[in-house]
């Protein structure tokens, strides 16, 4: 089902850029072509080009959703969009860019499951060998906390299960 999504990409024009330029990096870094040449070869056959997503900036995808992705299987078109209060901390948002572009190579491969579960966890790895297991959540740095309570005044200031991505993360459209 179609959504009205308020994109303030314009306003975040630098950061856009910056970030889809990241993107596309770690796209086409080295381990995980070799990933995808694996999956795209074998029975997890693609079904859409592959594309390297855009990036869009919504007010906020939710109180606790730092980004989430789009993925249109017809077109094989990619979005992430990012919430604006995660832009406060650019490192911050680099690392939502590795766990939602995590989730759009899955995808691309064809590989089932939960939207955080092996699989996903499994390409986390690849995409990010480093932070894999900072990258499943996002943190809530002073910078991005007070932009998140500005735009959600009842979000509660505390806990780190807050800091984790909603279940709805991923959009197959
Ligand atoms: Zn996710």
């Amino acid at each position: 089902m179609a959504r009205m999504i308020q994109d303030w990409s314009h306003k975040y024009q630098g950061e856009v850029f910056k970030l889809e330029k990241y993107i596309e990096e770690y796209l086409f870094k080295d381990r995980v072509q070799e990933f995808i040449g694996e999956y795209s070869n074998g029975e997890g056959l693609t079904i859409f080009d592959l594309n390297v997503p855009n990036v869009m900036v919504s007010d906020s995808c939710g109180a606790r959703v730092g980004a989430q992705t789009w993925v249109y299987k017809k077109t094989g078109e990619a979005y992430i969009e990012i919430s604006s209060w995660m832009l406060e901390d650019i490192n911050e948002a680099k690392g939502v860019m590795r766990h939602e572009l995590s989730h759009y190579v899955k995808e691309y491969c064809g590989l089932e499951g939960r939207p955080h579960g092996a699989n996903f966890n499994k390409v986390l790895k690849v995409v990010s060998p480093r932070y894999f297991r900072r990258d499943r959540y996002w943190r809530n740095t002073k910078a991005i906390e007070k932009a998140r309570l500005k735009l959600h005044p009842f979000a509660k200031r505390d806990t780190k299960l807050q800091c984790s991505f909603a279940g709805n993360c991923l959009n197959i459209v």
